[in-house]
Order: structure tokens, then sequence, then C-alpha cells
């Protein structure tokens, strides 16, 4: 056993020291960043913050609303190939360029995978997702997509470690997901007691993949726009999005009625609800490590992405940062003992 005594941070233990600045005005920053990648060809040019690969937010509705506003989405693994063909049927071409195709890492993953590709080989990003990145197994499933796929930007997670960022990056990856333990609606912290402070993962991770020349997703944790904003200081390319995209009209699901207010399900990925839903229920030799909720009603999501945007934006003029890709190098937090003032919140 050993304990390593260096502090780690959440994005609550931090805020972002205003700078000097010389802009004007929000409207004056650029949130657009364009990416090569380490292994594919491709180039990528849009606002980097993306739905999370869940089946109550990374749905085609929700992709087709934040492509319009130059956003991404990690589209869940459960659609079937005649849903993708129907979405892809009538959707504007350009769509490519905003979605990944999801996959788990078993057998039948990676067959339904292949059909999809095959059928529309158009996509162009690959979103391997796992809850544990840290298997052999799961590394050797990289390189083998990279192999059958040389040219799709591949991101491949969750780890929270600089040595297994360089070692996915190395096996073939472009992206990796950085974040265990950090979500809404996630209890693998109760669960398994394992976990890093999402803070302290991103600012390490990308350090490891920057070295290398790959880009970091920071994948969970993120409760308001200031929490975005931190994880962009702290250096992630990308911001993945769960909780904070539930509960509009594009997050799937019906809206429930309670005592004259209306909520939408929102469920983690490994809770029992989505087992049941999606396996036939919790296998025998597992737990459920995601929770069930009912989150409020939100309406449309174009309003949540103004919010989230016109943070960022704000963000960057506080610290000077015409652009998004300035604001890590324009970044110095403060640890702190409180947030906001919550004396008016119920
Ligand atoms: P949020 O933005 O809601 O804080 O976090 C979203 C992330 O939580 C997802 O992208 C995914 O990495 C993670 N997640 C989703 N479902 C589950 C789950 O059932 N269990 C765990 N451990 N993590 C989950």
């Amino acid at each position: 056993m050993r304990i390593e005594y260096d502090i780690k941070l959440g994005f609550k233990d931090v805020m972002i020291r205003p700078k000097r600045s010389t802009l004007k005005s929000r409207s004056e920053v650029n949130l657009e960043r364009e990416f090569k990648f380490l292994h594919s060809p491709k180039i990528w040019k849009g606002i980097p913050v993306m739905a999370a690969n869940m089946d109550t937010v990374g749905t085609f509705e929700m992709a087709q609303a934040l492509s319009n506003e130059g956003l991404f989405t990690a589209i869940h693994k459960h659609y079937t190939i005649e849903e993708w063909r129907s979405f892809l049927s009538f959707v504007s071409s350009n769509i490519y360029s905003s979605i990944a195709v999801s996959t788990g890492i078993s057998q039948k993953d990676s067959e339904k995978l292949k059909n999809i590709i095959s059928n529309f080989p158009d996509l162009q990003f690959i979103c391997i997702d796992v809850a544990n990145g840290y298997s052999e197994h799961f590394a050797n499933y990289v390189k083998e997509t990279r192999t059958k796929y040389p040219d799709k930007v591949i991101i491949a997670g969750n780890v929270v470690t600089g040595e297994m960022v360089e070692e996915l990056l190395l096996s073939g990856a472009d992206i990796v997901k950085v974040g265990i333990g950090p979500g809404s609606v996630c209890t693998t912290r109760v669960k398994t007691g394992v976990g890093y402070p999402q803070l302290s993962a991103i600012i390490e991770c990308a350090d490891a993949a920057h070295g290398l020349g790959g880009q970091i997703i920071s994948d969970g944790g993120c409760t308001s726009p200031g929490d975005v904003a931190k994880a962009f200081g702290a250096g992630a390319d990308f911001v993945m999005l769960g909780g904070m995209l539930s509960g509009h009209d594009e997050s799937g699901g019906e809206i429930i009625e309670k005592n004259g207010a209306s909520f939408k399900r929102f469920y983690g990925m490994s809770s029992e609800t989505a087992m049941k839903k999606h396996v036939g229920g919790v296998a025998n030799y597992r737990a459920s490590e995601g929770k069930t909720v009912e989150v409020l009603y939100k309406g449309n999501v174009d309003s949540t992405l103004q919010d989230i945007l016109g943070g960022l934006r704000s963000t960057c003029t506080y610290v000077g940062a015409s652009r998004l890709k300035e604001l890590t190098k324009r970044t110095t937090f403060i640890r702190v003992n409180e947030q906001e003032n919550r004396v008016y919140n119920t």
C-alpha cells in the first residue's frame, strides 16, 4: 500500500483568477477550435463541447441541435442500423463532422461497429467507451480498431492518469476520454472507492496527451457553465456533458408530470434502469454503478447552450483570452474554500 500526499483538486476547490484584459465584449471571443489528430489525417473545426454517449443525452435529436451550433455529439451505442439509416437519410450531410459512433469492446459491439461503418463510411469519429480503461484488453481493442479504421478519429476512454493516456494514444487513439467517477449519475466512487478528482485528472492527462500530440476530453462532473470553463482552463481540449444536457426536448424519453411540475428521466449507462433496458438486467457478478433520477424538464436545448457558451465567453473576457485556445495559458487557479453565495438558493 502507498499513499500519495499531493492534494488532488475538483472543480469545487478552485476559481479562476481574473486578469487584465483588452477585450471589450464577450462577442469578441472565438470559441471555435481546429484540431489535427495524432493518427487520423482528418481536421476538425468546431466548438469543442460535446454531448455524452448516454441514451438520455447523446441522441440523434441532440446531435442535430448541437451540430447547428457547431457542437459535437457522441451518439449512444444502442441505436439500430435502421435507426442510423433513417437519421442519416434526412439530416444535412455536414453532420458527419459533428458526431461519433460509440462502441463497447465485446465481439458483438465490434461487429455492430463494422456494420455501421461499412453502411455509412462517411462517419468520421469512433468513440470506444468503457467504464474502466485500464485493462490490457482495452488497449488491445484500441490497437485493433486503429488497424481496421486507419483514417477514423478514434476516441478512447475512460482513464484518469497520464501513463494510461500515453498508452492509449500509442495504441492508436487520437483523443483520450478522461474521468472516473465524477459523473452526476455515477456511483463508481461509492460502489468501488475508485476515482480521481476531475480538475487534477484533466491537468495531468492533458499534459501527457499534449506531449505526444494527442487530445483529451474532460468527461463528467460539470454542473455549471463555470465548471465547463474550469475544465478548459485546466487543459481539456473537449468537454463532455451528461447531466447539463439532460431533461431537454432533445434528450429522449417522456415528460413526467408530478405535483404540477414536469420532469424527465435521466440515468447512468451502468444503472439498473439502463441495464434492464438494453441487456435484460444486471448480471449477477456485478453491481449497478449508476443512478436513476428525474430532472426538471428544461425545454429546448438552445437556451441551455446559450447559457453554457455565454458563460464560457465571459470567462475568456475575464482573463483576456480572445480565443478559447488561449484560455489554458491565461488561467491561474486559486484554491478556495467557498464557491457561490447560496443564501437565496432553496
Ligand atoms: P455528467 O456530465 O452527467 O456529470 O457526467 C457524464 C458522464 O458520466 C458520462 O459521459 C459517462 O462518462 C459517465 N457515466 C454515465 N453513466 C454512468 C454510469 O452509470 N456509471 C458511471 N460510473 N459513470 C457514468
